[in-house]
């Protein structure tokens, strides 16, 4: 279940010893330009670097003791890359493109706090305890690109890779564009069809007046078909372009808009 605590939201599905997450909504920054205040966490809209990095600052102060010192942020992409890090890549990429571009990050190391932006795309945060050892985990960037290049099960395996187990992880898909908004063409669904199949595609692009495509959906079968326990999984039923006093949304503003930030860290 999502709740909201200050300005940020949360699920309990992701209620796990020694960790700590949020998801941003665009309340809590510093940002005063209409379309990106005011928690803007990403450079390019109009917002100065300092004005960035405080705002990256205030949301890693959000998880309680941390800082943008200790936030890991890359360039995206909208592929299914993941990459694993550790605290050698604190405090890369926040208002500069530093590391490798890739939508999504695994840690098992404590005191780095991998970040996503997003505004309409879904951001996922994944973790896991292990027995005798830190908890893993894991924040991604799903728009629908990232989605049917099924990011959400790359993040799965990469953290059974550091000896997690399936039926240990938690999966929380956090606020993003809604079925009820996200309007897409014949080509997009033809992609999906191509690249996942007709089935999928028919289970989550759907008429809607016009058709429209259910990135919940779509990313909560991905986590399913990883071995996520249907149990521990949680997503947001909140459209992000649908609510505009709380949320950035890239459609809602044409482009013009700011950008929320997704982030968890190990204690
Ligand atoms: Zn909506």
């Amino acid at each position: 279940m999502f709740y909201d605590d200050g300005y940020v939201t949360r699920s309990t599905v992701l209620d796990v010893a020694g960790t700590v997450h949020a998801f941003s909504t665009r309340l809590g920054g510093i940002s005063t330009l209409p379309h990106t205040q005011s928690m803007n966490i990403a450079p390019g809209y109009g917002d100065s670097e300092e004005i960035i990095r405080k705002n990256t600052d205030l949301l890693a102060g959000f998880l309680g003791g941390f800082s943008v010192a200790d936030t890991v942020c890359a360039h995206q992409i909208h592929s299914a890359k993941v990459r694993v890090i550790d605290s050698s890549n604190r405090g890369e990429g926040t208002v500069t493109d530093a590391g490798e571009d890739c939508d999504g990050y695994v840690t098992a190391t404590r005191g780095v706090v991998p970040m996503v932006r997003t505004a309409d795309c879904a951001p996922i945060i994944l973790c896991a305890p292990r027995e005798g050892s830190t908890p893993v985990v894991a924040v991604l960037h799903a728009g629908w690109r990232g989605t049917v290049a099924d990011i959400a099960g790359e993040g799965v395996r990469k953290m059974m890779s550091f000896g997690v187990k399936t039926e240990d992880i938690r999966a929380a898909i956090g606020p993003h564009i809604g079925f009820c908004c996200f309007e897409v063409g014949e080509d997009l669904r033809d992609a999906v069809r191509s690249i996942r199949g007709a089935d999928f595609a028919r289970r989550h692009i759907r008429e809607n007046g016009t058709l429209h495509a259910d990135l919940t959906g779509m990313n909560l079968e991905l986590l399913l078909e990883a071995g996520v326990l249907p149990e521990h999984m949680d997503a947001s039923c909140e459209c992000t372009f649908c609510l505009e006093e709380k949320y950035h949304s890239h459609r809602r503003g044409k482009g013009m808009r700011g950008t929320m930030g997704s982030l968890a860290a190990i204690l």
